[in-house]
């Protein structure tokens, strides 16, 4: 198996990462999760983008360029010949003497790559999952994609341990996004998300969605919607890269509408599939 470090390609088991390095340490990085369908990467550059934002909204400077980065990506899919599944990236502020201020700036950041096989989760799209409602604890730059996930964690591992998929995060009340996902409603026939603010992390998935929402006529307003409204909403649904649109049917134990994965999040998921077809040639 191959992985990219530092700029290029080497075998997976000839790797050091320094127990110094401060993404082990403090979690001192960003990080990104790149969908692969039919050996191709999806959304790519909008992957790498935000990459680079999210690196430069914690002052680490990439040293690479997104082509830079891309090609690395290309090679490493044909190497692991990878065909369906993720490439996770993450950087990290390097690796120096532990200490909370930032290293001297000739401190390299650490660069690491690796692919792993995933099918889409095609029962669970059809069937639709469930959820539960937590607090949102988290800090006032979710809007970073930071390798500081301890509240993701422990509101996924809270959803498991009560039978459900994903935990949907909220502020006193408001929805923000699930653990790993961002979450919409639709209502009255009008789809809503949270706003991208500091908040949510503005998912490529939801960006997607708004695309093809608009340029297929559904009305999507990015407006923040309370739990009740959730609850009492025609169709609830998640988006993310590994999570794709999937239908949410029941939400702390009570059924969303009917208990069954709704007709707008249908038509999305197959103008979804259309999108990926159209990239990445399926
Ligand atoms: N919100 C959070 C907190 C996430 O971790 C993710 C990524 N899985 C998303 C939203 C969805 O983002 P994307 O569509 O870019 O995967």
């Amino acid at each position: 198996e191959k992985v990219i470090f530092n700029g290029s390609i080497t075998e997976r088991s000839q790797l050091n990462i320094d127990i110094e390095d401060r993404g082990y340490q403090f979690g001192d990085g960003v990080y990104e999760v790149i969908r692969v369908y039919n050996g191709s990467l999806f959304t790519g550059e909008e992957h790498l983008q935000r990459l680079i934002k999210s690196a430069e909204s914690i002052q680490i400077k990439i040293p690479y360029s997104i082509s830079e980065m891309k090609n690395l990506l290309l090679k490493l899919i044909e190497e692991n010949n990878l065909y369906l599944g993720i490439i996770y990236l993450q950087i990290t502020r390097g690796v120096s003497q532990r200490n909370h201020l930032f290293p001297s700036a000739d401190v390299e950041p650490s660069f690491v790559a690796y692919t792993r096989e995933l099918q889409s989760p095609t029962e669970a799209m059809e069937k639709g999952v469930t959820a539960i409602t937590v607090e949102d604890i988290r800090w006032l730059r979710c809007d970073i994609k930071s390798l500081n996930l301890l509240p993701n964690l422990l509101a996924k591992q809270k959803a498991s341990e009560a039978g459900c998929f994903e935990a949907l995060q909220h502020r006193s009340g408001a929805v923000t996004e699930g653990s790993s996902s961002n979450v919409s409603i639709v209502a009255d026939g009008k789809i809503k998300t949270h706003p991208a603010t500091n908040l949510i992390l503005n998912g490529i998935t939801r960006q997607v969605l708004l695309d093809i929402s608009r340029k297929n006529g559904l009305e999507i307003i990015e407006e923040a919607f309370s739990v009740e409204e959730m609850l009492q909403a025609d169709e609830v649904f998640l988006s993310g890269t590994t999570t794709e649109i999937m239908p949410i049917i029941e939400i702390d134990k009570q059924k969303i509408a009917n208990g069954q994965p709704g007709l707008v999040t249908k038509q999305l998921q197959a103008l979804f599939n259309e999108k990926i077809k159209e990239q990445c040639g399926l």
